[in-house]
């Protein structure tokens, strides 16, 4: 099995469409969505806020390089334009972990090297995922304890909204 944790994001366009998109494209695969959030630009360059979501996702036949193709394949569809670094896009898809796995490859880095710094990725984990934990520097952490690391300024740019991401049968 791969049980893999997706952070979905967007500022360009239908942002919530091209969530759902993703939910759409893995269909039964799907094991938990959150809540929207909107949040705010990471990074440093001045753009639109986002929208950005959880999945949790499982398929047998998909390791985590599986799930880096199926991710850019979502934003492709999406027609996602790569521009500056941690700029604005239609869509993107980043693997925060996948099982246990932990690699160092700059293709795919696992867990997701910057995930922890990210309300905008541990808010909606721990909305599906309570007990989550994610290694850092090899340390297995709780999310939750992660989360409350952060800067206020971090937290405080992370909202719910109303929004929600559905499953449609296929
Ligand atoms: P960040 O990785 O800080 O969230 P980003 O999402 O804007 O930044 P992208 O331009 O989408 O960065 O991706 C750059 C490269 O990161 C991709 O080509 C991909 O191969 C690589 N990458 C490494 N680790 C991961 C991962 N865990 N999930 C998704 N992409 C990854
Ligand atoms: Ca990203
Ligand atoms: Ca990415």
């Amino acid at each position: 099995m791969s049980r893999a944790v997706l952070s979905i994001g967007s500022n360009i366009g239908d942002s919530l469409s091209h969530l759902q998109s993703v939910v759409d494209g893995l269909g039964d695969r799907v094991l938990a969505i959150s809540p929207v959030y909107s949040t705010a630009p990471w990074g440093g360059v001045a753009q639109q806020d986002f929208l950005n979501a959880v999945l949790v996702v499982d398929d047998p036949a998909l390791d985590g390089y599986g799930w880096l193709r199926r991710g850019q394949q979502f934003e492709a569809e999406a027609d996602r334009v790569r521009g500056e670094r941690w700029g604005p896009r239609t869509l993107d898809v980043d693997i925060v972990t996948c099982d246990e796995v932990r690699s160092d490859d700059p293709e795919l880095t696992l867990p997701h090297p910057r995930a922890h710094e990210r309300a905008f990725v541990l808010v909606p984990w721990l909305d599906v995922e309570p007990d989550a934990v994610l290694p850092v520097e090899g340390e297995i952490t709780r999310v939750e304890s992660l989360l409350a690391l952060l800067d206020e300024g971090e937290r405080a740019g992370v909202r719910r909204t109303r929004l929600v991401l559905k499953r449609r049968s296929q």
